[in-house]
């Protein structure tokens, strides 16, 4: 009876052919490349998911039959979230589409059968009449799959042929499978997944409302897919699906659940492994070290590890030769030009400001060496898959792991790549998150102060423990972002789930190129987009503190008779008296308990623009008032503490300015970003009392406990 219906429907959209072809399945499993033998046509074909973004449709004669071809958008299950996954899902499902199926081929990778078929046993489901071109046979036999091509075919009650879509292989049998199929489409067909039994009656009642007897389209339709039917049906189903308190993903869920039990049972009966070859055995050998569930973990934290110890040890020389570098040059600047304002500028205004960019190069540079690497050989594919776990416990989806990772470079292209991210609440809790994994900036203040409190070449056994802390600072940022995203997971509201499906490429020898490219890509947005901020604000800085409001500074000049000796107290009372110092000294009282006092004040301030204006400011800040040109570490190292006597930075005090750092949201450009993204104001407003929130109180807590 349901051939019936479907076949009437199909004549009032004037089919200007014999008959419809889809061409449906998973991301890259070779669809356009099978339309395009089959047709002679020369689409693109791609090697990214999505590259099918319509349907695309030709004519051609399928033994003597009038055909048309449609290549669909690729799409893992029938359950659409995108709009390209929608165009796809919608031609299978609604039978007034005049691109409606009468054989649908699904093309299935059969190096990964599993994930393929599931798209497969849904079609099956809907009594479509259904192929199913084993593709990739090639790559199935390398890695070891061994597919029983008969045993498939009657577990599924379905023709299954192999064919090879690159090579044009096995397209005769195939065009014989379509056409006996399309004939044979009023035969009776084997149900995969009976959900009757998972759901019970509500799908005999949705049968009688659409008048059909197909229980798998009824399913759907309660699941709210346009299945082909009428408005009236619509609200008769949608009644009875509030009616019966139906919560759509969890009825999904349950299905995903039931119908993979079902195709694992399949897969054990028809699929055999045996020892991959060529390459696919060295990747395999290699994955079952580096993706083991207990030695997968150790290793990518040994990676880690060495990775931030070689950023610090690595960069040191061409560090010292930078910095030197720019110490002459100040010293050369300061002697050629007449004193004065002008003198005074380009050496403590622009040329602190711009050395003190440029000496964190050889770190940045480093360390995306390092990630560029990792990414290249395909072993952050599996960082992802280890920490996929992980992430879903707290709320994330496992395509988080990229925006994190990224945002140890920059939070700004990390957020934004959060937009392959389907779910609009993984979505919001990864952008949320995101700015508390320790980027590039945050890497120049916790290197001068790792180098101000933390002794230097203090070796245990082979760890050297300014390394270790750098690394801590990179694992508490990584664990804060793990716990917030955990207690967003409750706070945020949306049952939508999405499935996390991903790619593992073969291990291959990094392509040095695009190693290089990434290196100076991030090298030019840390030194252009951050050194212009950090450049003015050095300059608007030299002014702050180069001038005072009223007559302060005449005042000063008085009050010291012996102006020739009193020269540098003249200068250091000057700035605490500038404007710099002013706002310093109003804000000193709250951070004080932080252990910070009105200099740290200022940088705070100008750090709420870009992190990495802290030590730009720091370096104008102690060069004024001292006239030797020394580094801005030994400038930190031998400031006083007036209460104590002592110095001034001590373990308490770095530790809790470092705290301050790795929590507090000081990059306006993120703040804009996550506006952009989110189109509202509400997220990045949270989101930057959150993050103040958990730096004063980190940094509070740190000082208390440890001075
Ligand atoms: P689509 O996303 O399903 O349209 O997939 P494409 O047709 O774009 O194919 C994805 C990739 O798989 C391309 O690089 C094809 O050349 C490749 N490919 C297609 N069929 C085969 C095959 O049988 N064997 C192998 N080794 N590669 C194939
Ligand atoms: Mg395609």
């Amino acid at each position: 009876m349901m051939m019936h219906v479907i076949l009437t429907s199909k004549l009032l959209t004037m089919k200007d052919s014999d008959i419809n072809i889809v061409l449906a399945g998973n991301p890259n499993s070779g669809k356009t490349t099978l339309f395009n033998s089959l047709t002679g046509l020369k689409q693109k074909v791609g090697n990214y998911p999505g590259i099918t973004v319509e349907k695309k449709t030709a004519k051609i004669v399928v033994n003597d039959f009038r055909s048309k071809l449609i290549d669909l958008p690729g799409i893992y299950s029938l359950y659409s979230k995108s709009i390209d996954e929608k165009v796809a899902q919608n031609v299978i499902c609604n039978s007034y589409d005049s691109d409606y199926a009468d054989v649908i081929v699904v093309i299935a990778d059969a190096s990964n059968l599993r994930r393929s078929i599931f798209l497969l046993t849904q079609i099956i489901d809907l009594k479509i009449p259904v192929v199913l071109a084993l593709n990739m046979i090639d790559v199935a036999s390398k890695k070891g799959v061994v597919i029983n091509i008969d045993q498939l075919s009657s577990e599924m009650g379905i023709k299954v042929v192999a064919i090879n879509a690159r090579k044009a292989r096995g397209l005769s049998k195939l065009k014989k499978a379509i056409i006996e199929t399309n004939e044979n489409a009023s035969n009776e067909t084997p149900t995969i997944l009976d959900v009757n039994d998972v759901f019970g009656k509500i799908i005999k009642v949705i049968n009688s409302i659409r008048n059909i007897n197909n229980d798998y389209a009824s399913f759907l339709s309660l699941c709210g897919y346009d299945m082909g039917n009428s408005i009236k049906q619509k609200v008769e189903i949608s009644i009875l699906s509030k009616n019966n308190e139906i919560i759509v993903e969890r009825l999904q869920a349950k299905e995903t659940v039931r119908r993979y039990k079902v195709i694992d049972k399949i897969i054990s009966i028809c699929v055999r492994n045996i020892e991959p070859k060529g390459k696919y055995k060295i990747t395999k050998i290699i994955d079952d070290i580096l993706i083991h569930p207990f030695f997968g973990y150790v290793i990518f934290l040994a990676i880690l590890f060495l990775m931030f110890q070689a950023v610090f040890l690595w960069s040191k020389y061409p560090m010292d030769l930078i910095e030197g570098f720019f110490m002459n040059l100040s010293i050369w600047v300061a002697e050629i030009l007449p004193s004065g304002v002008l003198n005074d500028l380009l050496v403590n205004g622009i040329l602190a400001g711009i050395g003190g960019i440029l000496v964190f190069i050889p770190q940045i540079a480093l360390l995306f060496a390092f990630i560029a690497f990792l990414e290249d050989t395909g072993y952050m594919a599996r960082v992802s898959f280890l920490t996929d776990k992980l992430l879903k416990g707290v709320g994330l989806n496992g395509r988080a792991i990229i925006p994190l990772l990224s945002g140890v470079g920059c939070a700004i292209p990390a957020i934004m790549s959060a937009r392959t991210i389907s779910s609009w609440k993984e979505r919001i809790i990864t952008i949320m998150v995101t700015p508390l994994m320790s980027c590039a900036a945050r890497l120049p203040v916790y290197s001068v102060i790792i180098n101000l409190i933390i002794p230097e070449n203090v070796i245990f056994g082979f760890i050297e423990l300014q390394g270790l802390v750098l690394m801590s600072f990179y694992l508490l940022g990584f664990i804060s972002a793990m716990l917030i995203a955990f207690i967003l997971k409750f706070i945020i509201n949306t049952s939508k789930k999405s499935f996390f499906i991903m790619e593992m490429p073969s291990y291959k020898i990094p392509d040095w190129k695009t190693v290089i490219y990434t290196i100076i890509e991030k090298v030019k947005i840390f030194f252009f987009d951050a050194g212009k901020i950090i450049v003015a604000i050095s300059v608007i800085l030299w002014l702050l503190s180069s001038y005072g409001p009223g007559n302060n500074f005449q005042e000063i000049e008085n009050r010291w008779v012996d102006k020739e000796n009193a020269g540098k107290y003249i200068a250091a009372e000057k700035l605490e008296y500038s404007y710099a110092g002013i706002i310093g000294k109003t804000i000193e009282p709250v951070i004080k308990p932080l252990g910070f006092d009105w200099k740290i004040g200022i940088s705070l301030i100008t750090s709420i623009a870009a992190r990495e204006a802290f030590v730009g400011t720091m370096s104008t800040i102690y060069s004024v008032g001292d006239d030797s040109v020394k580094t801005l570490e030994n400038r930190m190292k031998s400031e006083i503490n007036q209460e104590t006597g002592k110095a001034f930075y001590t373990t308490a005090v770095g530790i809790s300015l470092m705290l301050f750092y790795a929590f507090a949201m000081q990059c306006m450009s993120t703040i804009a970003i996550v506006y952009r993204e989110t189109n509202s104001i509400k997220w990045p407003v949270i989101q930057f009392l959150y993050l103040t929130f958990l730096a004063y109180l980190s940094s509070f807590l740190a000082y208390q406990i440890l001075s």
